[in-house]
């Protein structure tokens, strides 16, 4: 059994082979994918391959800790394997998102008591650094 396998099938999952290559494009990436990306990625690969099992799976490795939404307004939702904290720079003009690093301890949402957070996401939109350069001429 492969390590990917078998991470699947420590959180309870099956890991059938399309699980298993669909968390590991995921996990080889830093391009923090969309649904339809992966897809696309794996479909010269598993032509048999549908949508659905893609949106299903990741569905089941964000309920699983395997896998963490990046929330984008107005964008389809960004999938990220790497569960270490970090922060997401998404750039407005080439559209990449970049990771970068944020300690949790560094930012506490200040909630009313009562309230019981699952997910603490911090977000910059800006220019990179290639498509904030001045253009030439
Ligand atoms: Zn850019
Ligand atoms: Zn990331």
């Amino acid at each position: 059994m492969t390590k990917v396998a078998a991470l699947l099938e420590g959180r309870g999952l099956r890991p059938s082979h399309q699980r298993v290559r669909i968390y590991e494009v995921l996990a080889a990436t830093k391009a923090h994918p969309s649904a339809e990306d992966l897809w696309q990625a794996l479909q010269p690969e598993l032509p048999t391959l549908s949508r659905t099992t893609v949106y299903n799976t990741l569905a089941s490795f964000l309920g699983l800790g395997l896998a963490k939404p990046i929330y984008i307004q107005g964008e389809e939702l960004r999938y990220d394997a790497d569960m270490e904290s970090h922060g997401h720079f998404r750039c407005r003009s080439c559209g990449r998102v970049y990771d970068f690093p944020f300690g949790e301890a560094e930012y506490r949402p200040r909630l009313d008591p009562g309230f019981v957070p699952e997910l603490v996401q911090l977000a910059c939109v800006g220019l990179c650094s290639g498509c904030a350069k001045p253009r030439e001429g």
